[in-house]
């Protein structure tokens, strides 16, 4: 979906919206991530005009911070 159609229903009518550079998006583009403290990281998200499908990644510059803190996290816990 990143670079393609839509994975559920092949559709190339993807949209797509970074909160790392968009005013106004931070409140539905954000995710909180308790480690060590509260923080709130950020989502680069994809829509789907045709079916309504939703993805969203953290923003390449959040992610070093979840995988370095994520272990000790309380909240967040690895699917096995
Ligand atoms: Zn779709």
């Amino acid at each position: 979906m990143k670079n393609g159609p839509c994975p559920e229903c092949n559709s190339t009518q993807v949209y797509y919206a970074s909160s790392a550079n968009a005013q106004g998006l931070r409140d539905e583009h954000s995710i909180h991530v308790i480690v060590d403290d509260l923080k709130w990281m950020y989502l680069d998200t994809y829509i789907c005009a045709n079916c309504g499908y939703v993805r969203s990644f953290l923003i390449p510059k959040d992610l070093p911070r979840f995988t370095a803190g994520v272990g000790k996290s309380k909240t967040w816990k690895k699917v096995e």
